[in-house]
């Protein structure tokens, strides 16, 4: 764990990141890997701002703490949910990168790299995330899956299914 950054911060219009995060979607593979990528890195200044250690806290205390950062910075704000002993579902409500999508597949990717970045260096291994159902900017907040790398690998070929069963409730979309 390195010690907390004086990363500097620039603030961007919600457009400016709206509008790069579906450009860079739109150029396919390499664009959504260059969100995720730069999420990654954001959710290490974020969490390097935060001051925690590496297994000090909680999926849940910690996810508080982050949803206040994240209030704080404009990027929306985050619940955590419990699915299984290897599973955990972030909710992500006024994800910027999701007003407009066109889809209730994954379209915020940034997002995705920064709840990767935070968890990881917070788990102290690799956690994957996926975001299993864009709220598409609506009412409905992003639902995000996290776990293992072997775990997601096993959950992304039914995404599909995860996400139509995702309104009966998280464990019954991916509790079995
Ligand atoms: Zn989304």
């Amino acid at each position: 764990m390195s010690p907390p950054s004086e990363a500097t911060a620039v603030h961007l219009p919600k457009s400016a990141l709206t509008t790069l995060s579906h450009r860079c979607a739109g150029i396919g593979a390499a664009g959504v890997e260059a969100l995720r990528e730069a999420g990654y890195r954001a959710g290490s200044d974020v969490l390097a701002a935060l001051g925690e250690s590496a297994g000090d806290v909680r999926y849940e205390e910690f996810l508080s703490r982050l949803d206040t950062a994240l209030r704080r910075a404009g990027l929306g704000s985050v619940a955590y949910e419990p699915v299984s002993p290897s599973i955990g579902a972030v909710f992500w409500r006024g994800s910027v990168e999701a007003g407009g999508s066109r889809t209730d597949g994954a379209s915020c990717h940034f997002a995705a790299g920064l709840l990767a970045g935070v968890l990881s260096r917070t788990a102290g291994r690799t956690v994957d995330v996926v975001e299993a159902r864009c709220g598409g900017g609506g009412a409905r907040p992003c639902w995000f899956l996290f776990g293992s790398v072997e775990t997601l690998r096993s959950i992304r070929p039914r995404l599909s299914e995860v996400r139509e069963a995702v309104d009966r409730g998280p464990q019954e979309a991916v509790g079995r």
